[in-house]
């Protein structure tokens, strides 16, 4: 496992993410073992880039805005950022989007993100 403090996402249909998320709040043992697996090692905030150890932070989950299908980009964020307004966090992660795709623009619904565990 790598000792660096990495930012480290990973795809997912989003029709899957969301089946893990429900199955999850339901106490689904599989579903809990992938959110806990996201959570593990060192990680760094999707939203501020901050440093996250061994199970810090909330597994999130937004629409993946470089992909063309509806597929789900999973990440972590920090405790300060979860405890952000969704509008704040929707603001933060447009302007994320716009830097990591230049020219993506915001379709509608396309920054309503944070569901998270
Ligand atoms: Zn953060």
């Amino acid at each position: 496992m790598s000792d660096e403090h990495e930012l480290k996402l990973l795809n997912l249909d989003w029709h899957e993410a969301m089946r893990l998320d429900r199955a999850s709040k339901k106490g689904d043992p599989e579903a809990l073992a992938f959110f806990a697996d996201v959570r593990s090692g060192k990680g760094q905030c999707l939203i501020c880039g901050a440093n996250l150890e061994d199970d810090e932070g909330v597994a999130m989950i937004v629409p993946d805005p470089g992909a063309s299908e509806l597929l789900a980009l999973i990440g972590r964020q920090c405790v300060e950022c979860n405890s952000l307004t969704w509008q704040v966090r929707a603001h933060k992660l447009i302007k994320l989007f716009k830097a990591m795709y230049p020219g993506w623009h915001v379709a509608r619904g396309s920054a309503r993100p944070a569901i998270r565990r």
